[in-house]
């Protein structure tokens, strides 16, 4: 006890003044060196197995990191089909947040960005399986319409404003949205607008390609808090884009005569099986590469940087049919609820739910199609009914038809 009163001691590991280099003095005690650099790598330790655990993130936005195969099972519950697009994308979401939570950690292997690009004619639930995936990592998420960017300087948005929208959605927790998915929809709308780009300046397309880059790669932008054009006395925030991923989508009109050309030249590992050359030329985005992409019109650099690529199917007569009561929030179960909250049980007979599917395949509208085909057989009703006594509505496939017929929609044409 004498002892301790006259020599000082590191009060966590008990070695004496002499024994030490340094000891720093507290309120009450001391720390050497060897503690100090000890405590810190605990604490290194525990920051990063809380990361691991899927505590990621700002208090609002506490990220939930799950693993492939749960990201797609909960895809699941609302995509129907579309498995190759939900697998590819189940994995690069997950590699993308093993990603942050390395960097976290000091390692010299560094794990590339995962950007996606996804091909799909419209309705066939690219934006769908985006959202969906945000909705699951609870992370801030903004879809963005390519077509109104242009370059800087010209009529129209700065890429830059992408970020003001996903600033925006998560009230502008700028840590969390550093963390967030940006959705970019109609990126083919953006391609090279031809082989000669001298005759007039693209700054639809190949410049808002450029602007792109960056921001795709990662980079420190300046972004206007409510959007707009730049302007030199606004104040703007800085957002660091290495941690979003980038989803792009698109439908790429015609890229199949260009998966087509590519493939006939290159018959290798192509099928000389009549039936099955047949299948494969019916869906041929099967085989989409980054080279089908490059001759539609996007330009190298761009196509670097999204390095995944996936593709969705077109809807045939069976998923459409699915899609109409499967997903969580199905249209027929929706409109069910709708009826419900008025006590009015809805009965939709099994005819009619074909005639629904043919419809929106005779005006090739993809799923989108079929919320409208349902509120054009089913508005007369739900105007008609609330504060009656009615308590059931059978929707026969009589009264669908001439619901239907009676509707703006089928006057339109048949693409
Ligand atoms: P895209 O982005 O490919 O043009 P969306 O994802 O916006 O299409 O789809 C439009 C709507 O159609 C969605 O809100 C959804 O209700 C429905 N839908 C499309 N594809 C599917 C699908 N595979 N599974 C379930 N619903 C779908």
């Amino acid at each position: 006890m004498a002892k301790q009163t006259q020599v000082l001691h590191c009060s966590f590991c008990g070695r004496s003044r002499d024994e030490v280099k340094i000891l720093i003095a507290g309120q009450e005690g001391h720390i050497c060196e060897n503690c100090v650099e000890h405590a810190q790598e605990i604490i290194v330790q525990e920051l990063s197995l809380k990361n691991e655990a899927g505590a990621t993130g700002s208090s609002n936005f506490k990220m939930n990191i799950r693993r492939p195969a749960e990201i797609k099972k909960f895809l699941d519950e609302y995509v129907i089909g579309q498995d190759d697009a939900k697998k590819v994308l189940s994995v690069a979401v997950y590699n993308h947040f093993k990603r942050i939570v390395q960097k976290q950690q000091t390692d010299d292997v560094e794990i590339e960005k995962s950007n996606i690009i996804m091909v799909g004619e419209t309705g066939t639930g690219k934006t769908l399986l985006a959202k969906s995936i945000a909705r699951l990592l609870n992370v801030p998420f903004a879809i963005v319409d390519a077509t109104v960017f242009t370059e800087a300087g010209y009529v129209g948005e700065d890429v830059e404003s992408m970020l003001t929208r996903l600033l925006q959605n998560c009230n502008y927790d700028t840590a969390a949205a550093e963390r967030g998915i940006v959705y970019v929809d109609e990126i083919d709308k953006i391609a090279r607008k031809g082989d000669n780009p001298s005759i007039t300046r693209d700054v639809s397309g190949e410049g808002v390609q450029q602007g792109l880059l960056k921001m795709l790669e990662g980079t420190e932008v300046l972004v206007p808090p409510q959007g707009g054009r730049k302007h030199p006395d606004q104040k703007m925030i800085k957002v660091d884009t290495k941690n979003i991923l980038f989803i792009c989508g698109g439908a790429f009109d015609g890229i199949d005569k260009v998966i087509a050309r590519r493939i006939n030249t290159n018959a290798i590992g192509f099928s000389v099986n009549k039936d099955e050359q047949e299948h494969q030329r019916k869906n041929l985005l099967q085989f989409i590469n980054a080279t089908d992409l490059k001759s539609f019109g996007l330009i190298p650099e761009l196509l670097g940087r999204l390095p995944v690529v996936t593709h969705l199917e077109p809807l045939d007569k069976e998923t459409l049919r699915s899609i109409l009561t499967i997903p969580k929030n199905a249209l027929i179960k929706q409109y069910t609820r709708l009826f419900e909250l008025e006590e009015i049980k809805l009965v939709i007979e099994e005819p009619v739910l074909d005639f629904m599917v043919t419809k929106a395949l005779e005006y090739k509208l993809g799923a989108r199609g079929l919320r409208s085909i349902c509120e054009s057989i089913l508005t007369d009703a739900m105007f008609e009914l609330p504060g009656t006594d009615t308590k059931e509505l059978i929707v026969t496939l009589e009264y669908a038809e001439s619901m239907f017929s009676k509707s703006k929609m089928s006057t339109l044409k048949v693409a």
